[in-house]
């Protein structure tokens, strides 16, 4: 157990032990992470801390008291809702990020369908596999029930697929612009027509996208509509803090009509404190999250995003060219703006991770297909042919036939028969010791993921991942002596 510090200490030496404390993380400033990171370059860091410690020490929850603050929140919600295709009417709020805003989403959904839907006992959302896992999570804290769909061979949600899912109790429906696993836009439009004659409510889950597409789209690249502007969409979420390129903390959730933002708020009239009005989930709000995105927004205004825009759709087609050019590497299906997956048919593609992140690279695993995730910001703008060139490297090696592969592989097959005969309890028991064997260390990941990996992809027992899962989880988030 670590006790509380007993003694005072120099500035200095706690700023060192922090300093030091970052010697492994990811190397953003390289480029080195995708979708975790969003920067543009020195220029844009000073300005956003600034900002950010010019409003350190105020607090977000009541507007009153700062002036200020509510001017910032006010206006960046209302500059997001006008690059979105919003109108007037178009109301909405910063939050702490894309969760939150959903979690508000799912929420005013849930709250509008008891008033205008008093019948409805047991609400269900309905939606695409491919959605953010905030949904569901919203579905966790607030009573709902997620509905999941899964999506077409093109990886988008499947319009008649998802009306099928829709029963009486359906109080909304999601779409997503893009989703952030593949990169791909759901057919927008079509979804929400249809949600809009079954009388429920439509979410544009445009987190990652809302700060991209509108200038991807003027740039000339080819756009489906995703916005306000198409009927039925009720409400949206778009991320500052993703390519918006603010500070951390950031998100702006917006409705069709103040009417229907109404049922996100939340009043609290008999309190001995006072009377205590929040409109989002938060209490306390941090306030340097709020002007370093007004900040950022006004320094770069359209032109300024044109221009990153630009270059980061330039090195988007040069990075998917260069994948598609690496013998046993493919992206997944066309996607319309920054994001897309690497996958292989030929051999093992969590392999070509692991050989990635000795040269320091970071990419998420993802399943369903198994492929790897690029989220490709600004930062990567210059160092798209090092990457190129480390991943065609990996890929070389995943290739070669060896001897260790063999046994890894056969390993694998051993253990997945083991685990469809065993009792169930002795799954997690069997998996630990896999991934033991193959490298993994006693506590933490082992440096090798690709056996464990391709070991849970394949667990026929989810229920028993989710336990492994929320162990790991459990042990991560807990004190542990280096
Ligand atoms: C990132 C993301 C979210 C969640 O946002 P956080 O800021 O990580 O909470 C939701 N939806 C999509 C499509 C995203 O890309």
């Amino acid at each position: 157990m670590l006790s509380f510090p007993s003694k005072k200490r120099s500035k200095e030496d706690v700023l060192a032990t922090m300093r030091a404390a970052r010697d492994h993380d990811v190397q953003w400033q390289q480029g080195k992470a995708f979708g975790l990171i969003y920067h543009i370059d020195e220029a844009v860091d000073a300005l956003l801390q600034e900002a950010f410690t010019m409003f350190f020490a105020e607090n977000g929850l009541n507007p009153t008291a700062f002036p200020s603050l509510k001017k910032f929140e006010t206006e960046v919600v209302a500059m997001t809702a006008s690059l979105l295709g919003g109108d007037a009417q178009v109301s909405g709020n910063m939050t702490s990020g894309g969760t939150e805003s959903l979690l508000c989403a799912v929420v005013t959904a849930r709250e509008w369908a008891r008033a205008k839907r008093p019948e409805i006992t047991a609400p269900e959302i309905v939606l695409a596999r491919s959605a953010h896992p905030a949904f569901e999570k919203a579905a966790h804290y607030f009573g709902l029930r997620a509905v999941h769909v899964p999506v077409r061979d093109d990886l988008r949600a499947d319009v008649s697929a998802m009306i099928r899912a829709v029963t009486p109790n359906t109080i909304l429906m999601v779409g997503s612009a893009p989703a952030y696993p593949h990169g791909v836009i759901d057919p927008i439009r079509e979804l929400a027509a249809a949600a809009q004659e079954l009388g429920i409510l439509f979410h544009v889950d445009s987190c990652v996208g809302g700060f991209m597409l509108p200038f991807v789209r003027k740039l000339g690249y080819p756009v489906p509509d995703f916005d306000f502007s198409v009927p039925g969409v009720t409400s949206m979420s778009a991320d500052v803090h993703k390519y918006g390129y603010a500070a951390k903390g950031a998100s702006v959730i917006l409705y069709k009509t103040p009417e229907l933002r109404r049922h996100q708020m939340f009043v609290s009239t008999d309190w001995s404190g006072g009377i205590y009005p929040s409109p989002t989930l938060a209490g306390t709000r941090p306030a340097g999250p709020i002007a370093a995105a007004w900040a950022v927004l006004n320094y770069l205004g359209e032109e300024g995003y044109l221009e990153i825009t630009d270059a980061v759709m330039k090195t988007v087609i040069k990075m998917r060219e260069g994948v598609n050019a690496i013998p046993g590497l493919k992206t997944l299906s066309d996607p319309e703006m920054s994001i897309f997956a690497i996958a292989s048919d030929e051999f093992d593609i969590y392999e070509v991770a692991d050989e990635l992140g000795k040269y320091g690279w970071h990419l998420d695993r993802q399943h369903f297909p198994q492929s790897l995730h690029v989220t490709v910001n600004y930062a990567h703008v210059a160092v798209a042919d090092d990457f190129l060139c480390d991943l065609a490297e990996s890929a070389a090696i995943v290739r070669a036939p060896s001897l260790r592969k063999g046994i890894t592989k056969w390993v694998i097959k051993l253990a997945n028969a083991l685990t469809r005969i065993l009792p169930e309890h002795w799954v997690s028991a069997a998996m630990g010791k896999v991934s033991g064997l193959l490298g993994g260390s006693g506590g933490g990941l082992p440096e090798r993921m690709a056996p464990m990996y391709g070991l849970i992809g394949s667990l026929p027992n989810r229920g028993d991942l989710k336990e492994l899962v929320l162990d790991l989880l459990d042990s991560m988030t807990r004190y542990s002596k280096e």
